[in-house]
């Protein structure tokens, strides 16, 4: 049992792309797929950072990487991506739905600029790519994963608008699971708690003590611990797991 599950997270001969894995979070799962074997699309909207993750990944695990630009918030640029991507690299098995786009702010202090880029990125990056990437992904009986986040809940005040994206992206799995299950393509989400990031460093900082009040496990998550639960089901070894939300959050008590 154990060599079969070991066999199932080999991703040698799979094309895998990351959408925000420039950095943070994405940065790590990207380099877990390159680590597994796979060849690795690393997409972000910030192109340099992109060019570095794909070199250093590529360099350090000896798979083929390949850096691309892309606004995921754009569905033109997401079509571009998907082209791109099998254009070089043959097709797709795994869309990774990572990128998105935080930041506290109470609603009231908040505006549609404000919505429509949080939005924007961490819902309709994901409807954009994901649609985008369909017809690959029945091709190859392939995987998508989305991004839900503890916020989702509506427990965490000045995340109403990221929280709701968040919570539509959960709801997207399940739908789309059950459409395009009969094609082969399993869809699935992770729902990461607060996780150590650049991106996270100064909220993680003046919370420290609330945030640890918070989790069941006394600390709050490394992106190593969301990686390893998308490459779980990413892979065969969850090849009847579909329309499910896996919560990574170290046992967060604000449920
Ligand atoms: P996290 O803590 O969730 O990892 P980060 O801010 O560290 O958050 O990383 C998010 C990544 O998503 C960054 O590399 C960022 O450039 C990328 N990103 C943000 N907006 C977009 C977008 N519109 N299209 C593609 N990538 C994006």
């Amino acid at each position: 049992m154990l060599e079969a599950f070991e066999d199932a997270l080999d991703f040698s001969g799979q094309v895998v792309c990351v959408t925000g894995s420039g950095r943070g979070i994405g940065e790590t799962v990207a380099a877990s797929f390159a680590e597994a074997g796979a060849a690795v699309v690393v997409a972000d909207v910030d192109v340099d950072a992109a060019e570095e993750t794909a070199e250093t990944i590529g360099s350090e695990y000896g798979t083929e990487t390949l850096p691309v630009e892309v606004d995921v918030s754009d569905y033109d640029e997401a079509r571009a991506l998907v082209e791109t991507a099998v254009a070089e690299l043959g097709g797709l098995d795994v869309l990774v739905n990572n990128a998105g786009v935080a930041g506290a702010r109470r609603f009231r202090e908040s505006d549609p600029e404000d919505w429509d880029r949080k939005i924007g990125v961490s819902l309709y990056g994901t409807l954009n790519c994901t649609h985008a990437a369909l017809p690959e992904l029945v091709d190859r009986s392939g995987v998508v994963i989305n991004y839900a986040s503890s916020s989702y809940r509506g427990n965490d005040p000045g995340l109403a608008v990221y929280g709701a994206a968040k919570a539509a992206n959960r709801s997207f799995t399940k739908t789309l699971a059950t459409e395009v299950g009969g094609d082969g393509v399993r869809v699935n989400c992770v729902c990461p708690g607060t996780v150590h990031t650049p991106a996270t460093e100064a909220f993680v900082e003046q919370y420290a003590d609330e945030l640890l009040d918070a989790y069941a496990l006394d600390r709050i998550g490394d992106p190593a611990d969301v990686a390893s639960a998308v490459v779980f089901l990413a892979s065969d070894a969850a090849e009847w797991i579909t329309g499910e939300t896996l919560h990574v959050d170290g046992g967060y008590l604000r449920r």
